[in-house]
């Protein structure tokens, strides 16, 4: 059973996820209409991701009894100054997720709502790596520059994702 509060924190998530899939489905968009299909297609693929982690608290909500209720999502920004600039906000915005879904840990520890703990701390782990890839992606745009055939090489590469 699941507290008032953490089920009102957790359907605000569901909202976070899925905003945070209709951003990166905006810059998968954005990188078709800049002839980037390798980062329209990781995007998508990012998109995707965003969406079950969405489901996966319509899950738990539904699995502890709770009454599932979703919330407005915001409309993403449609256009982005270039491809690193892309993943600055892709980095910056998981940064963000990252620290909301600590504070749903740090609200499951306080009232010692084990089964949520639990739950939670898959989430935890995926931020790691959603933060990872974004870094590493962002160090080879810096590192390269996301220009010219650093950049058709690094398109072709997030391709095969
Ligand atoms: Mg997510």
């Amino acid at each position: 059973m699941l507290s008032k509060k953490l089920l009102d924190e957790m359907n605000l998530q569901i909202k976070h996820e899925l905003y945070s899939a209709y951003l990166y489905l905006s810059m998968a968009g954005h990188c078709e209409t800049v002839n980037l299909p390798g980062f329209a297609h990781w995007m998508k693929a990012q998109s995707k991701e965003e969406t079950e982690h969405a489901l996966k608290f319509f899950e738990y909500i539904n699995d502890q009894g709770g009454k599932v209720l979703l919330h407005a999502i915001e409309q993403p920004p449609a256009e982005f100054a270039s491809p690193t600039a892309i993943f600055e906000a892709t980095l910056d915005h998981e940064k963000k997720v990252t620290a909301r879904i600590h504070g749903l840990y740090a609200l499951a520890l306080e009232q010692k709502d084990y089964a949520s703990q639990v739950f939670l701390q898959w989430l935890i782990k995926e931020q790691v790596e959603e933060e990872k890839n974004a870094i590493q992606i962002l160090e080879t745009l810096k590192m390269a520059g996301d220009k010219g055939n650093s950049l058709v090489m690094l398109d072709q590469k997030l391709a095969s994702r």
